[in-house]
């Protein structure tokens, strides 16, 4: 089980900022910029590389909910990244979907 089935089924606290039937966002643990949100889906999801037909319309309600925590951190208007690691190369460090949302400073490009 990971961390992030963890903080779903309450096991361990985590700063939540949204939730819905679907969907979990939390501030992460180690923070890289001035707002760092995960969002996930509550359905265990190991990447997007795992998600199939079925899940379609879940990857865009993550990426609307991104969008909308964005407006709520208040960094929308300076504009912001969203991230989703995959796999060993791609620096996935926890095995449940997740994409960040980092804003609150200027991001670099490319990315180490
Ligand atoms: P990844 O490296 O898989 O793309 O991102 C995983 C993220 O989860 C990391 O940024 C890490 O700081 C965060 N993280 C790991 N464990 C916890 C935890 O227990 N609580 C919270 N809130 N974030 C975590």
């Amino acid at each position: 089980m990971t961390i992030f089935q963890k903080i779903i089924d309450g096991d361990i606290p985590a700063d939540k900022v949204y939730e819905d039937d679907e969907i979990l966002a939390f501030r992460d643990i180690q923070p890289q910029a001035p707002v760092h949100v995960l969002v996930i889906p509550k359905k265990p999801i190991v990447s997007v590389a795992d998600a199939s037909g079925e899940d379609e319309a879940l990857l865009g309600k993550i990426l609307l909910v991104a969008g909308k925590i964005a407006r709520q951190e208040g960094i929308a208007d300076q504009g912001y990244r969203l991230v989703t690691n995959i796999g060993s190369y791609g620096g996935q460090s926890v095995d449940h979907l997740h994409v960040h949302v980092l804003g609150g400073r200027k991001m670099t490009w490319p990315p180490g």
